[in-house]
């Protein structure tokens, strides 16, 4: 198809709404963003971008720059929290040159992509809440002021919380996975190099990274409990609660723990994949379409890959919607898969003292040690996808 004759609205300017225009300019098309925030912003947060979604905003032209401000990650390592010794590591120089798995803060990365669409000429408008689409032809999106607009397609980038995604699939409700997490951003006080440290220990696990010029770092713990807090952000714990829930891991994350101040805390939900990301005219992508558990970080890897897929498959098919199908056939597979794998880590992180961690922890010990380059290989499938090579079915 040729797009740019095409014109496309993206309801939400996040990190899969915003590669996702990019994407489309690319082929010439008509694109607006409608953001609901008064400004295009992120709370502090850190990312870790893997070479898979990095080989996407390489083909956005944007790598040297997001390189620039990111930490290049050498090694996921990942530890026995109570003791800090390092049970094994994924050693992240193996993946070569041109495989960087960079450490990127949320709102460098979330200026580089609304910046640089400007630039190119896409329209973001800002304050634009959508409360709903109606799929056809010519979809129509409901504004919460009351307008009304239209469009030949209508992405639905808008998050967790999409209000786009029940007006294309049947809708299941989340439930809590029994686990809350905590983010915040502290100083690197523990000379923490560049490397990704998954502290484990029974039914908790933190991870973190430095960000930056390597002066702050990135934490996200984890804990499993009964009751749950809702879901989002809107909250704001005691720091103290927090230091508590680690209190048997060893001194280098109580040092970690003591500069937190108001950590965020968030239960964590578990949503099914949409079983349908399209209706006539309309997509979802990203979270609207699939949230993923935090646990392989790949929730915005994937939303970047969405973002390609959807503007090729728009490129190279006839009518709007056998691309949008072909969008779907060419995505979810994948994405099942890497949700599968993310909510499995929960468990292998968590395990508690005893046979079943001793077998574990030894066996991924004496792969990192002895055949690191197979301990990487595990990840093949993940890492070394390149979406923007992919054959189109
Ligand atoms: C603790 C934590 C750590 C994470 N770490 C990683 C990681 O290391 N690597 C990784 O790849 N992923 C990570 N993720 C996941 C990642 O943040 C998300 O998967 C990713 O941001 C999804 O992008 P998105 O564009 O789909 O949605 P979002 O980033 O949520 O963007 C949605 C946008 O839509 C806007 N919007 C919402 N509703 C409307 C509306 N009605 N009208 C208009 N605009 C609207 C919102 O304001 C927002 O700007 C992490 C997530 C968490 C919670």
């Amino acid at each position: 198809m040729d797009l740019s004759s095409l014109n496309v609205t993206i309801i939400g300017g996040g990190i899969g709404g915003l590669a996702c225009a990019l994407a489309l300019g690319q082929h010439g098309a008509d694109v607006t963003v409608l953001e609901q925030a008064e400004e295009i912003t992120e709370v502090g947060a850190g990312l870790q971008i893997s070479p898979n979604g990095l080989r996407v905003i390489d083909a956005l032209g944007l790598r040297d720059a997001l390189a620039a401000q990111s930490v290049r990650g050498q090694a996921v390592s990942l530890r026995n929290g109570e003791t800090g010794a390092e049970v094994a590591r994924l050693d992240l120089t193996r993946l070569g040159e041109n495989q960087s798995y960079l450490f990127v803060h949320r709102a460098d990365l979330i200026d580089l992509l609304s910046k640089t669409a400007r630039a190119r000429g896409i329209g973001i408008r800002l304050l634009q809440k959508a409360t709903g689409v109606h799929p056809g032809d010519r979809p129509r999106i409901d504004m919460a002021n009351g307008d009304h607009r239209d469009a030949d397609v209508v992405i639905g980038a808008d998050g967790l919380h999409s209000v786009v995604r029940p007006h294309v699939t049947r809708t299941k409700a989340p439930f809590f996975t029994g686990q809350v997490a905590w983010r915040a951003i502290v100083p690197n006080t523990t000379g923490h190099p560049p490397h990704a440290r998954v502290h484990m220990g029974p039914g908790r696990h933190m991870v973190t990274y430095p960000l930056r010029d390597g002066a702050s770092l990135n934490v996200v713990a984890v804990e499993e409990r009964r009751d749950w807090t809702a879901e989002g952000w809107s909250q704001t714990d005691d720091p103290n609660t927090l230091r508590a829930a680690f209190a048997g891991f060893d001194a280098e994350v109580h040092q970690i723990l003591s500069q937190a101040k108001a950590p965020g805390v968030w239960g964590l939900f578990r949503h099914p994949v949409a079983d349908r990301w399209f209706a006539p005219g309309v997509a979802l992508l990203g979270d609207a379409a699939h949230p993923t558990l935090p646990f392989l970080a790949q929730g915005a890897n994937m939303a970047l890959e969405d973002a390609w897929v959807l503007a090729d498959s728009l490129a190279h098919a006839v009518t709007v919607d056998a691309a949008l199908e072909a969008y779907q056939i060419r995505r979810k597979g994948r994405v099942r898969r890497v949700i599968n794998a993310a909510s499995r880590n929960a468990r292998n992180y968590h395990l508690s003292p005893g046979p079943v961690r001793f077998a574990a922890h030894t066996a991924l010990g004496l792969l990192s040690t002895y055949a690191p380059g197979r301990m990487l290989g595990r990840f093949d499938w993940l890492y070394r996808y390149d979406v923007t090579r992919e054959r189109r079915g």
